[in-house]
């Protein structure tokens, strides 16, 4: 068996001889921290029963660990160049599976049904490409697909905006829609020093785990996050001329203000100020204008 993928004597010697260059638009930023690695790995609660799907398994380092410690790996990667070199380098793993593509376009429920047979709980453990965190978490939480947990590397910044609360600067629809599917966590913060090449942004590994079912009841749930976006509109306006401004009209003003009120909701107070059951509250009831 290889030796630490992530140690960075090894990964500087397999990028030279398989030839590989990084490419930014990728978001390949490699991790030669194994004490990180098994943070994460920690994070996600793993054992031989439980699966783990890799997102951007890079050359493997993260791949590496969880072949350790669960009981079945699928890593899915979208640089064509990096599979013949996880095809070599995991080759003595036989309870890992790469695949090459797309997550963003590849069909995730039939992959969770065809490479978990055997797992009912199953992770999503990851050192995401940073340029496009967002679209890959919301597909995550939105495709009702059966995760546990989603333990992911991501750029600091979107960490704390994920676990904000009311009032915070950086609470906002983001905030939202991951509360409203799942508890989140800060793991950890990491420093730039232990990725191969260093990225310009902060960086923290956050544990989203999964609700049995959302925190709140709403009737609708495209119509929430419609009502949410539009009262985040602008920051600094009120809930009641964000509302006007971005999902009703002027007309709609007397109606909107007795709505608010019999919600309990002052309409002169900023959306950013609102929590998650008020804005459920909010939208059940404008559901019905
Ligand atoms: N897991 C490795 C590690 O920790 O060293 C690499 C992490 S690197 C930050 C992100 C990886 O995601 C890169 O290997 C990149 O090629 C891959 N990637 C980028 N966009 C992707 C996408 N849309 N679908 C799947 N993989 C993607």
């Amino acid at each position: 068996r290889i030796d630490k993928i992530s140690l960075p004597k090894n990964t500087k010697e397999i990028i030279k001889k398989y030839g590989f260059s990084f490419k930014k638009s990728l978001g390949q930023n490699f991790l030669i921290d194994q004490n990180i690695l098994e943070k994460i790995v920690n994070a996600a609660e793993l054992d031989q029963s439980k699966g783990a799907l890799e997102i951007g398994p890079g050359i493997g380092a993260l791949t590496q660990s969880l072949a350790h410690s669960a009981g079945k790996v699928t890593a899915i990667e979208l640089d064509q160049r990096l599979i013949p070199i996880l095809n070599d380098l995991l080759q003595p793993y036989d309870n890992v599976e790469v695949i090459h593509g797309d997550v963003l376009k590849l069909d995730l429920n039939s992959i969770f049904k065809e490479h978990f047979r055997d797992q009912t709980e199953i992770s999503v453990v990851a050192n995401l490409p940073y340029y496009v965190t967002t679209p890959i978490i919301m597909a995550l939480l939105e495709k009702q697909l059966p995760i546990e947990n989603i333990v992911v590397m991501i750029q600091k910044e979107v960490a704390e905006r994920m676990v904000a609360s009311p009032g915070r600067k950086d609470y906002g629809s983001l905030s939202i829609a991951v509360q409203y599917y799942c508890e989140p966590e800060m793991v950890l913060t990491v420093p730039n020093t232990v990725f191969i090449p260093q990225p310009n942004v902060d960086s923290a590994v956050i544990r989203l785990k999964r609700r049995k079912k959302p925190i709140v009841q709403v009737e609708d749930s495209v119509f929430f996050f419609k009502v949410v976006q539009a009262s985040f509109g602008q920051r600094r306006k009120t809930i009641i001329n964000n509302l006007i401004s971005n999902l009703f009209t002027k007309d709609d003003k007397q109606k909107l203000i007795s709505i608010l009120q019999s919600c309990d909701i002052d309409p002169s107070r900023r959306g950013e100020t609102l929590n998650i059951e008020e804005y459920a509250r909010l939208s059940n009831v404008l559901l019905k204008v």
